[in-house]
């Protein structure tokens, strides 16, 4: 999507190897058209799924995932991160690696918001080595739903996120892809084609 590549050129920060800073317009500030492009864009990706129901982790995911339920005008349910893991009779939930904080976060999500008659369109806001994607994966089978697709914003090719999901024949678009940061500097899959 060429209006988040080049806000992505514009106001993402590299740290070191392999993180993109981008709290300018997603993970801090948010940038409210920005965001209701992304959402009009995930529901033309998607429109030929009979989406009932949206899926994220908080709060990265809100933002974007709020938007496009906006777009498909449906519910949109975010999994909760706690520290230790209280299993509760109501609850799904799941386990989940951090990949920036390097800690392990338990997600859950109340049983009350997710059944077996939803059909899920999961939103994150980055897809890096897929364990935030995984977990909320294993949220939609606990609770018998199906997942229809992965919407991301942010996707780094370089890491093995993708690989996984697509190697389990997951429909994942991704409205950036980073091929590569090179000298601090962000690469498109697509850019030098
Ligand atoms: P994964 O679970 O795919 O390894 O990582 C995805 C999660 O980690 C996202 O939900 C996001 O919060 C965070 N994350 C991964 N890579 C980056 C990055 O380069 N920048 C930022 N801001 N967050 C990231």
């Amino acid at each position: 999507m060429r209006l988040l590549e080049e806000r992505i050129k514009k106001d993402g920060q590299v740290l070191g190897q392999d993180v993109l800073k981008v709290d300018n317009f997603l993970n801090h500030q948010v940038d409210p058209d920005l965001m209701a492009a992304m959402g009009e864009e995930f529901q033309r990706l998607f429109k030929d799924k009979k989406i009932t129901k949206i899926l994220t982790v908080e709060s990265s995911g809100i933002a974007p995932a709020v938007f496009a339920g906006l777009s498909f005008h449906v519910p949109v349910v975010f999994a909760r991160k706690h520290k230790s893991l209280t299993l509760q009779d109501n609850m799904y939930s799941a386990t989940v690696y951090s990949y920036t904080k390097k800690v392990n976060n338990h997600i859950s999500i109340s049983k009350k918001f997710l059944n077996a008659d939803d059909r899920v369109l999961v939103i994150d806001d980055f897809l890096a080595n897929g364990q935030a994607v995984e977990g909320l994966l294993s949220i939609i089978e606990e609770a018998g739903a199906q997942l229809e697709g992965v919407g991301i914003i942010i996707e780094k090719t370089f890491q093995k996120g993708r690989e996984l999901l697509d190697q389990r024949g997951i429909q994942v678009e991704s409205l950036a892809r980073i091929a590569a940061f090179e000298d601090g500097q962000v690469v498109f899959l697509d850019e030098n084609k």
